[in-house]
């Protein structure tokens, strides 16, 4: 059986709020090619550059699911790695954005599950490229539908799902509807064309998986909230129990650890290096350290490497 994640993905877009910031560091263009798993040329200045995820637990969340929350939030600080574009706030590096993540009784299992998005932004340039970069976001679960999602083993791929569209997966792909300090900032989709043309992704999912395809299909079914913001269900050539697909199973034996009902394809990973983040798949310069504490295996390049060759296999 499949859910739909569209009542997930609810955007709260309150972006226009953002501060504008400054880029304080060298630029780095997208490069015309990029292999999966090679040092883009000339991407020197990442190692100034941070990612961490601040996730504020505002209520109705037990220490189980925090955990889960907390989990979401290393898995995303291995795969993504920092800003193209690094930037001070009030005079200090910015780490990452802050996640205010609450349960709250909504209408049981089913029905309305909640929302996440980003909710603030920042607009940056460095006069050559300008990235919108989410600065808070909300993740608001019925606790219903928490309870039942650890209940049937989804919950962790749910979270670290909703947790990649606080980070613009989907959601910060074209900010031109949200104009104002925005404007010139990443378009890599254009609502209802069913083709994703970022660079860094397409070049992943080409090399990922064989092809010469000039756009990563993405999902226009579902309805609002599903249609334009995930990889096509049918059509994406990982298969449809990507991460970033709009809709989930049941867990499978097919699902990569540490997933119970989807797997990770490095197309996924590359594709938010289009919306401006360094990613462990597109600026990887050293092997990625498992984050302490993390326990779920999976996460080092070389097993990233590992889960695209398996994949091919399942086509
Ligand atoms: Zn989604």
């Amino acid at each position: 059986m499949s859910v739909k994640l569209k009542s997930l993905s609810v955007l709260a877009l309150a972006l226009a709020g953002g501060l504008a910031s400054t880029g304080a560091h060298a630029a780095t263009a997208l490069p015309a090619g990029v292999a999966v798993g090679t040092v883009p040329g000339g991407e020197k200045s990442i190692s100034s550059s941070v990612f961490d995820i601040t996730i504020n637990f505002v209520g109705g969340l037990t220490a189980s699911q925090q955990s889960t929350f907390t989990a979401a939030e290393y898995f995303w600080e291995t795969m993504i790695t920092g800003y193209q574009i690094a930037f001070t706030v009030g005079g200090s590096l910015y780490e990452g954005p802050t996640i205010n993540a609450q349960g709250t009784a909504i209408d049981g299992v089913g029905g309305t599950l909640g929302s996440a998005g980003p909710t603030t932004a920042y607009s940056v340039s460095d006069g050559t490229n300008s990235f919108a970069y989410v600065d808070t976001g909300i993740m608001n679960f019925d606790t219903a539908d928490l309870a039942n999602m650890e209940a049937d083993g989804t919950f962790f791929d749910v979270i670290v799902h909703e947790m990649g569209h606080v980070l613009g997966f989907g959601t910060l792909w074209n900010t031109d509807s949200i104009g104002g300090i925005f404007t010139g900032t990443q378009n890599v989709y254009t609502a209802g064309s069913g083709e994703y043309t970022g660079a860094y992704g397409l070049t992943a999912y080409n090399a990922e998986f064989g092809l010469s395809e000039t756009f990563i299909p993405v999902e226009l079914g579902g309805g609002p909230g599903t249609a334009d913001g995930h990889w096509d269900e049918a059509d994406f050539a990982g298969g449809p129990l990507d991460l970033m697909t709009g809709f989930i199973g049941a867990p499978t034996p097919a699902a990569d650890a540490p997933f119970a009902a989807m797997t990770l394809s490095a197309t996924t990973i590359a594709s938010f290096a289009d919306i401006g983040y360094t990613t462990a798949v597109t600026h990887a310069i050293a092997p990625v350290p498992l984050p302490a504490g993390l326990g779920l295996g999976l996460l080092a390049l070389g097993t990233l490497a590992g889960v695209t060759r398996r994949r091919k296999a399942q086509v």
